[in-house]
């Protein structure tokens, strides 16, 4: 399922191919998210034009709106949504625990919590248990139950390549007591996923299972070795990454080092982490597929992607500095925006008009930087020169898309 193709010698990093139902992925990769079954602003073929080969849809809100049934009734989410290629699906349970304690998806994720407070949040955890997550759904207010069965249940009518297995996401604030017994309530989950998937998986359909611990190296090295044990094909890394982004490269790296003793062989997914630099450490640590909402998001809040590691790799076009700039997004990119000759003053205007098609315009953008770093990175390994291609990235001194280029 998963072939190493290069790895690095002085680094955890390797290439590879996962070998998917529905097609192959070039790894290291960055997964868009199609949240909804969609990438919000573009369709399939746009995505496919930038170079993706897998999506990611999220089991919660499909599971809310339409519904696993009313997916299955077309075939799946394949066909649903007609993206060709391979789909990995969450679990379910990041969206739920975020919802339950308020900004802890900013938190886990050691993001400051949005000013203006979680507007999506009507609905709630009810009750943690054994069993699974009781909650009450943000959209009809209903009480609706997700376990670990019926989370597998729901990716299976869903038909995604890659499901991933329904454990309990901590915030950073709690007790290293609760983390710890969080992570053995998940290490059962993830028994019960296996067990559900083995008996009523859709063939070809992969599980990972989820690493936790929260920020205790133990917890984390301990969680690595029971979910390679576990003999799920793929292992995916959630839960909190600490409070800061060295804290969190660093927690990343205490699970692959104990991942590459144990399970050597098998993919790994960070889950949810997906800003430059963060794509570029955690390459360098053996990550093989990330997803993220961000690059899709700044899009959509006027925000582009450029290399610039100091200014956080970001342009702000919402800002009234670039009402009247007739400068591209970025000199020299590939991408189709940049390629049309679109402005910066354009998409500031569009931006600030509220219209759909500078989100779109700079999604393509966004995305297309994301599968062109990717694209170096891979280059890179495949060379043997990653140290030198990262420094260069960190410097600001290589040119992006290279590789591409060359
Ligand atoms: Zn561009």
């Amino acid at each position: 399922m998963f072939e190493i193709r290069t790895r690095a010698r002085d680094s955890l990093a390797r290439t590879g191919t996962l070998h998917l139902a529905h097609g192959d992925v070039r790894t290291p990769a960055f997964v868009p998210l199609a949240t909804r079954g969609a990438v919000k602003t573009l369709d399939p073929l746009d995505v496919q034009g930038l170079g993706y080969e897998m999506v990611l849809g999220n089991t919660f809100h499909l599971l809310l709106s339409p519904g696993p049934e009313l997916v299955a009734q077309f075939g799946g989410l394949h066909e649903f949504m007609r993206w060709p290629g391979p789909i990995i699906t969450d679990s379910g349970g990041f969206q739920v625990f975020s919802m339950g304690h308020g900004s802890v998806a900013d938190e886990i994720k050691s993001r400051r919590p949005p000013k203006t407070g979680r507007a999506q949040t009507g609905g709630a955890i009810l009750e943690i248990s054994e069993a699974g997550v009781r909650f009450r759904s943000y959209l009809d207010g209903g009480e609706r139950l997700l376990t670990p069965e019926s989370s597998m249940a729901v990716q299976a009518s869903l038909g995604s390549d890659i499901a991933l297995v329904l454990d309990e996401c901590t915030p950073f604030h709690v007790t290293r007591d609760y983390t710890a017994r969080s992570t053995e309530r998940t290490h059962r989950w993830l028994g019960r996923c296996l067990s559900w998937h083995e008996q009523y998986g859709p063939p070809g359909q992969c599980v990972y299972g989820i690493v936790q611990g929260g920020v205790e190296p133990d917890l984390r090295a301990e969680s690595a070795e029971v979910v390679a044990g576990s003999g799920c094909p793929g292992v995916a890394i959630g839960g909190s990454l600490g409070q800061d982004k060295a804290q969190m490269h660093e927690v990343v790296k205490w699970s692959t080092a104990v991942l590459e003793r144990v399970a050597p062989e098998r993919p790994r997914h960070l889950l949810g982490i997906g800003e430059i630099d963060d794509l570029i450490a955690g390459v360098e640590v053996g990550i093989d597929t990330f997803d993220c909402a961000v690059p899709t998001r700044l899009a959509r809040h006027g925000v582009a992607l450029v290399p610039d590691p100091a200014g956080r790799w970001r342009v702000d076009l919402a800002k009234a500095r670039w009402r009247d700039s007739r400068a591209p997004v970025l000199e020299d990119c590939p991408c189709p925006t940049c390629r049309a000759g679109h402005t910066r003053g354009y998409l500031h205007y569009l931006y600030r008009a509220g219209e759909t098609t500078g989100a779109r315009l700079l999604t393509l953008h966004n995305l297309s930087f994301v599968a062109r770093l990717m694209e170096d990175l891979r280059a890179a390994i495949d060379a043997g020169r990653l140290a030198e291609v990262a420094g260069a990235l960190r410097a600001g001194a290589a040119p992006m898309g290279a590789a591409a280029q060359a």
